[in-house]
């Protein structure tokens, strides 16, 4: 790694980051001057294999139900460290255990949410249906977890912390961890395999022992298929709970497929939440029937917006979903003990320690970056100043999934500003900016030229565990994903856009 910053600073406490600081990694598995003619068919050859694979999505500018497009991708696979990848896929099952004990911690998950529930109401609606379902009685104690845990590299410098005494400069940071929806099982893992065809077009046979094996789809479909054993009726299937269009269909009906092909007699519907609630219904025994069809899991990969619930309809799905024997990933809990304020009170001092062993905690902790209350108390107020006053060392997050929500630089001022004094405040959390290290690399996009851009890439973790309160019976790491995005841009969605497919080139 080299460092073009003249200050020679730590880039994660500099307040001139941004373009005026850059730390690059000149780590780029092969040459960069790939010659224009050689580049021009590999592109062919590569979008083709992407086609034909399946690592497509449905378009977003002109949809057409009955046509897929090869979803953007980076056409060299990206530099990461093999420390850092190896230390984050090890704390995977920590972090499993971590958010099963939290999910079943009612009384924390009141104490973080009280105050957002007021003023958030989607959170709030949340909230309603675990109370009532607590109220009632859980039915189906068994949980099914199917989760993702993201970082970022972070930029360092010699020296400046327990694991920098030597190379590599960088450490990992976590962005998130996503109990619903976690997507990309499919997409992960055929990166990779397209990245595969591509060195091996280029005749670099001999760097592909250092792109790390991805089961993703095979672990994640396991889970599913666990569960459904767990329910024990050879006869229910598994409900996909899906949006109005479902753009990344690639991505889940390939979780379909890996499913009928590990046990052809698991069946797999899919339906959304609006047909849920008109044609769903639980027996008198709580068992979850769908168009004369029992239900033993459900898989959601939608209901994680407030979009996707037009009217109270959806919600009563989501409850009648909530009431049932079936297993659920996730269940209201996880769903709970996945939101950005709970994340944020699990990195306060001593919280790791209730549910993971203190080793574990240690370890864990080494992932968080800072993450900050906005409530309104004394601390939360020092927040509230220090993102007015450096608005571009922060991202301002309010309670939502699927991308596209968070606040950045110069608009963190102006939110906070207005809210400042006001519960509003308590709708978001503060979290420092992670700085990765940028890389460059040829994005491809359909109907674009081919370019060589700056990037940046995230790096998402899989894990399964299944378990109720007392007992946890599968707790695994189930592969990986890695996402990359425009350096300059804040939020690099796939479908969006701003970002590609991309996997992992370990580096020494
Ligand atoms: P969502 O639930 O919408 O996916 P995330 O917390 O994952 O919310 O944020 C969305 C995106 O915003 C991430 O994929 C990442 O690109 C960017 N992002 C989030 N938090 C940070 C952070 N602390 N530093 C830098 N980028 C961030
Ligand atoms: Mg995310």
């Amino acid at each position: 790694m080299s460092s073009n910053c003249e200050n020679e600073c730590d880039p994660s406490h500099c307040s001139l980051i941004g373009d005026n600081c850059k730390l690059t990694y000149n780590e780029s598995c092969v040459p960069l001057d790939i010659p224009e003619d050689i580049l021009n068919e590999l592109v062919d050859k590569a979008k083709d294999y992407a086609l034909m694979h399946g690592a497509c999505m449905r378009s977003k500018t002109a949809f057409d139900r009955d046509t897929l497009q090869f979803a953007p991708f980076f056409l060299l696979p990206s530099a990461f460290p093999k420390r850092e990848f190896e230390r984050v896929v090890k704390f995977q099952p920590i972090m499993n255990k971590l958010i099963h004990h939290v999910a079943q911690d009612y009384e924390f998950l009141k104490k973080c949410l009280k105050k957002t529930i007021m003023v958030d109401d989607f959170t709030s609606r949340l909230w309603k249906i675990y109370e009532t379902v607590r109220s009632e009685g859980i039915s189906q104690p068994v949980n099914l977890g199917l989760i993702r845990s993201d970082v970022m590299l972070t930029q360092c410098t010699a020296g400046c912390c327990e694991l920098c005494q030597t190379p590599p400069y960088v450490t990992s940071h976590q962005v998130e961890v996503n109990t619903i929806a976690s997507g990309f099982g499919h997409m992960g893992p055929v990166s990779g395999k397209l990245h595969r065809y591509i060195l091996g077009e280029l005749g670099k046979e001999e760097l592909l022992s250092k792109l790390p094996e991805n089961n993703a789809l095979e672990a994640l479909c396991d889970g599913m298929i666990e569960a459904w054993k767990i329910y024990g009726n050879p006869k229910a299937v598994v409900l996909f709970v899906i949006e109005d269009v479902t753009y990344n269909i690639c991505d889940q009906r390939f979780h379909e497929f890996e499913i009928r092909r590990q046990n052809p007699d698991v069946h797999v519907i899919r339906r959304n939440l609006t047909e849920i609630s008109k044609r769903g219904k639980l027996t008198d025994d709580k068992r979850l029937i769908i168009d004369d069809k029992e239900v033993a899991v459900v898989y959601f990969r939608a209901g994680y917006e407030p979009a996707q619930y037009h009217t109270d309809v959806e919600w009563d799905a989501r409850l009648l979903i909530e009431r049932s024997l079936a297993l659920k990933s996730p269940t209201i809990s996880y769903h709970l003990a996945g939101t950005k304020k709970v994340q944020q009170e699990l990195a306060m001092p001593g919280v790791l320690e209730r549910y993971i062993s203190e080793e574990e905690s240690k370890l864990l902790s080494q992932l968080f970056t800072g993450l900050y209350s906005l409530d309104l108390h004394p601390e939360g107020d020092k927040a509230v100043e220090m993102a007015i006053e450096y608005p571009e060392k922060y991202v301002l997050k309010p309670q939502r999934e699927g991308g596209g929500n968070n606040i950045y630089g110069e608009e963190i001022r102006t939110v906070l500003k207005r809210v400042q004094h006001s519960s509003e405040r308590e709708a978001y959390i503060l979290m420092d900016r992670i700085r990765p290290p940028i890389l460059s690399n040829y994005v491809v996009r359909p109907h674009e030229p081919v370019k060589l851009i700056d990037v940046v890439s995230e790096l998402g973790i899989f894990g399964v565990i299944i378990g109720t309160k007392d007992k946890i019976m599968v707790n695994k790491n189930a592969g990986h994903m890695l996402r990359t995005k425009m350096s300059t841009v804040n939020e690099g969605g796939v479908a969006a856009g701003q970002g590609g497919l991309d996997s992992v080139y370990l580096t020494d």
